[in-house]
């Protein structure tokens, strides 16, 4: 499987393709094919300085800070109709780099054009406020954009998650320049090209391709970034607040999570199972909501396990003769080896491996959806985030055990509850410490593009999606008039 549809990989800088300044290239892998998709540039310290300083410069122009706040958000709106009407485009590009199935990449393309479109309807409502005082006072605020803004990208929804910094950043006025992870970076190149398509002006948006630790590295330490805009690990999140604080540049972290889902004795039993069954499978697990952790009342524990274990062994993997199956492969080796590394623990740690726990076939990067029980609630299975398709099981008698186990990690960004009890559940969702939580349902179909997401504890910081992500992209300026008669 070559990539055909896009002519150059280059990279995007100030409206016009480059090579990198080293002339180096990175190959993309196919994770499905182990074929070399792509070869994309090998961008460094001298490409990320031209890509902020394109970026400055487009910030500054009257051109942009001048232009009409409906116009910015027309742009925006017309790069959502070329997301949708480039899908098949962009669907290759996508799964040229990541082997996910057809389903999974369409509703990606379109949460895309949800952003876009989201944000493009509100670049023209981004008010301030009056602020009464003394008589002879007119005090008002106004919403000014941060400057440029730097995108650090992870490799699992690569598409999708590029667009839910860029789109609000852009609709605010702010510049950005986009780092996407060196695994997955053709379908950022792509919005580059509908954002110049659409009639972005040059250097509003800028993609620098290459290693997080040296493009992406160039990037967070930069002076001249305002604000980083960073999705994947904690590890690597932690190490980019420290960059950001030699610069006071603002952040939006996302980091990952051990997502709890919380089955009560009285709930759907049928309903849940699948729904966690979908969570922990999407993409091979690599999903940074994914319902990790299934938190089960004992009285309905071994009878649920069944369910689960039966769903997760029903499922279709990847072969090359079908475009929809349920499970992908793993992005990369380093990816598959740490979940085995996992496995290993588990059963050192006493863990039962209910279901899976090994790679499907020998030379894939396929890996079995996962069940382990009987692990201590001490267990790395249990704390730490895998990024494969592995559920661990907890259990619980009472409410508070069950609302103990739920907070019983250092992450804090999703929660799912299942019961039909609605004071049960309200009762929980207010508790759990975590940015979201669903109550019988686990996401949404179209996505979720206007509700508020992001993590507590060790999951981040800031809220991305709906109007609260605007928050993050601007900064009050308070400006107060003494009134003469
Ligand atoms: P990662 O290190 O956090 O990488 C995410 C992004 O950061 C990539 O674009 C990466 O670039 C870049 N990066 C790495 N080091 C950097 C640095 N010093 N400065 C600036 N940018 C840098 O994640 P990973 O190593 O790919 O995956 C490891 C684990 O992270 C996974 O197993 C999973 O647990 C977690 N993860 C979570 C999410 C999430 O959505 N929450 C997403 C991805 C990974 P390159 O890829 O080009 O090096
Ligand atoms: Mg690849």
């Amino acid at each position: 499987m070559k990539v055909q549809s896009i002519k150059k990989f280059e990279l995007f800088i100030d409206g016009e393709w480059r090579a990198s300044g080293s002339g180096e290239t990175i190959e993309s892998i196919n994770p499905a094919t182990l074929e070399v998709v792509a070869r994309i540039p090998r961008g460094n310290a001298e490409d990320v300085d031209a890509a902020v300083a394109a970026a400055r410069q487009a910030f500054e122009s009257t051109e942009w800070r001048e232009m009409l706040p409906a116009k910015r958000g027309r742009i925006l709106l017309r790069m959502a109709e070329l997301i949708r009407e480039k899908k098949e485009e962009i669907l290759e590009l996508e799964r040229a780099d990541t082997a996910q199935p057809r389903w999974l990449l369409e509703g990606g393309v379109e949460l895309a054009a949800r952003y876009f479109e989201y944000y493009g309807g509100v670049a023209d409502k981004i008010q301030g406020e009056s602020i009464p005082l003394r008589a002879d006072y007119l005090d008002y605020t106004i919403r000014e954009p941060l400057g440029v803004t730097a995108h650090v990208v992870p490799w699992n929804y690569p598409l999708q998650i590029a667009s839910r910094s860029v789109a609000p950043a852009i609709a605010a006025g702010n510049t950005v320049v986009v780092k996407p992870a060196e695994d997955t970076s053709l379908s950022a190149l792509k919005l580059a090209e509908i954002a110049t398509e659409a009639g972005l002006p040059n250097g509003v948006i800028n993609v620098v391709t290459g290693y997080g630790n040296e493009a992406g590295q160039a990037l967070v330490s930069h002076k001249d970034v305002d604000h980083i805009t960073f999705t994947g690990s904690t590890g690597t999140g932690t190490h980019i607040m420290k960059c950001a604080a030699d610069n006071i540049a603002s952040v939006t972290l996302e980091l990952g999570g051990k997502s709890p889902q919380v089955v009560f004795s009285d709930a759907d039993l049928d309903e849940a199972a699948q729904i966690i069954v979908r969570s922990i499978t999407q993409n091979a697990g690599q999903t940074c909501v994914a319902g990790s952790r299934l938190v089960v009342q004992k009285s309905i524990q071994n009878e649920f396990i069944q369910r689960v274990s039966e769903a997760m062994e029903k499922l279709t993997f990847y072969t090359p003769s079908s475009e929809d199956y349920d499970v992908s492969p793993v992005i990369s080796e380093k990816q598959i080896n740490r979940i085995e590394e996992y496995m290993e623990i588990a059963i050192q740690e006493g863990g039962t491996i209910i279901t899976g726990g090994k790679r499907k076939e020998k030379g894939t990067l396929l890996f079995e959806p996962t069940l382990i029980n009987d692990l201590p609630v001490d267990s790395r299975l249990i704390q730490e985030e895998i990024f494969g398709p592995v559920l661990v099981v907890q259990t619980f008698e009472t409410i508070d055990e069950a609302l103990e186990l739920a907070n019983g990690t250092e992450y804090g960004l999703a929660a799912g509850i299942y019961t039909s009890d609605v004071n049960k559940a309200h009762w929980l969702a207010t508790r759990i410490r975590s940015g979201f939580v669903f109550i019988n349902n686990y996401g949404t179909p179209e996505g979720g593009v206007e509700m508020p997401f992001g993590g507590m504890g060790k999951s981040g910081f800031g809220r991305e999606r709906g109007l609260e992500a605007l928050k993050h992209y601007t900064q009050v300026k308070n400006i107060a008039l003494k009134i003469k008669k």
